[in-house]
């Protein structure tokens, strides 16, 4: 029995894959931490590759197909990838408003001159693709953190494909649950595993996962050279985390539904960020390519320290940063360095899988004392 035999459900090769098979086999990889291992084996050296990192890449190719590569951090599968893919001197065209570490690492790179950075509003489609004239990568990430655009994938690719423009998906918002850019054309789909897929807040991983095999061995090749290799008790948490990707997406999405309507309608919210409402600009565009509008809501107040009134006052819900946990965050992204594009009064928050109505009751009190601060201080 295959266990990435595609007539099961996604949600359950999450569950069923990468398990050791056999008489006697413990139904879970289990960790194996070990740098060495004796020779005239597979492995020989953990920077090359190891077994728990393995299971969890087997896992993760079961849902998005492809070659899995496992990385350190998302970070870590990021610039692998635009350093696997882009020539020197190549030109990659992404999101001016892509997540902050995607934007660091390319700035970085375009200052070095080993590549220039074409920035497009991805949500704009034609103008994205004027941008791919020579361009060596397109770089989308669907919908953006935190602002949520929404980009076109299917026309994204056929139009890069025609250009022979290589296209990368960052889909940690949508997760492999979710979104299949894979089978939509693009060539690789890159995660943070930190976030929804290990889902607790307690470890660091990334995964890039390759349409062929010469661009995965390219991947392995840059893993190996930067010794971005994912730790075997980070990768085997992850795994476990997997297992229950599914019914904790389903739980937290319903929530960040709920909660969306809801915060669209009180007064103190001047916009609500989040492709399940119909008001969101990507909200057909979403719904025909991904199968659920995500556990990810951003919301507009009137300015920074009304969200930061907000933020003081919030009991259950954590100020904290970073987003997929079981545990609801919110932060005030326009606060961290290199975030001055966003809206001040811009908040993020990441639903978690609490009762729906703990969570909006902490977020309507926060909300309506922030309103009453805001009175008694004018
Ligand atoms: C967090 C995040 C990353 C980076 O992942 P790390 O695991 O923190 O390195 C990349 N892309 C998106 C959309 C993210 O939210």
């Amino acid at each position: 029995m295959d266990p990435a035999t595609p007539r099961w459900h996604r949600v359950t090769r999450a569950i069923a894959a990468a398990r050791p098979e056999g008489p006697g086999a413990p139904l879970n990889a289990p960790p194996v931490p070990a740098s060495a291992f004796r020779a005239g084996g597979a492995v020989d050296y953990a920077r090359k590759a190891s077994p728990t990192a393995t299971a969890l890449e087997e896992a993760l190719a079961a849902l998005d197909g492809g070659q899995a590569v496992a990385f350190g951090s998302g970070m870590g599968a990021i610039s692998a990838t635009v350093r696997a893919l882009t020539p020197s001197a190549g030109r990659v065209v992404a999101p001016w408003d892509a997540y902050l570490g995607t934007r660091a690492l390319l700035a970085d790179l375009e200052a070095d001159e080993r590549l220039a950075w074409t920035r497009v509003e991805q949500a704009d489609t034609a103008a994205t693709l004027a941008a791919l004239e020579g361009a060596d990568v397109l770089w989308i990430e669907t919908p953006t953190n935190p602002l949520m655009a929404v980009a076109d994938v299917p026309a994204l690719v056929a139009g890069a494909q025609e250009r022979g423009v290589r296209v990368v998906v960052d889909a940690t918002f949508p997760t492999p649950l979710r979104l299949r850019p894979l089978e939509q054309g693009a060539d690789v789909v890159v995660h943070s595993v930190t976030k929804l897929i290990a889902g607790h807040s307690d470890l660091l991983a990334g995964a890039a996962i390759a349409a062929d095999e010469e661009v995965a061995e390219a991947l392995r090749v840059r893993r190996r050279l930067d010794g971005a290799v994912l730790e075997p008790q980070s990768a085997w948490l992850a795994l476990r985390g997997l297992r229950t990707l599914g019914v904790r997406l389903d739980r937290a999405e319903a929530s960040a539904m709920a909660l969306a309507e809801r915060l669209a309608d009180h007064p103190a919210v001047q916009r609500v960020r989040y492709p399940g409402l119909a008001s969101h600009p990507g909200h057909d565009r979403h719904a025909r390519q991904a199968e659920g509008p995500g556990t990810m809501v951003s919301f507009e107040l009137a300015d920074g320290a009304a969200a930061d009134r907000v933020l003081a006052s919030l009991g259950l819900i954590a100020h904290a940063t970073s987003l997929g946990g079981v545990e609801s965050t919110i932060e005030r992204r326009g606060a961290q360095p290199g975030e001055d594009h966003l809206p001040a009064g811009l908040l993020r928050l990441s639903v978690g899988c609490e009762a729906l109505e703990d969570l909006w009751a902490d977020l309507a009190a926060a909300l309506d004392r922030a309103d009453a601060g805001a009175r008694e201080g004018s």
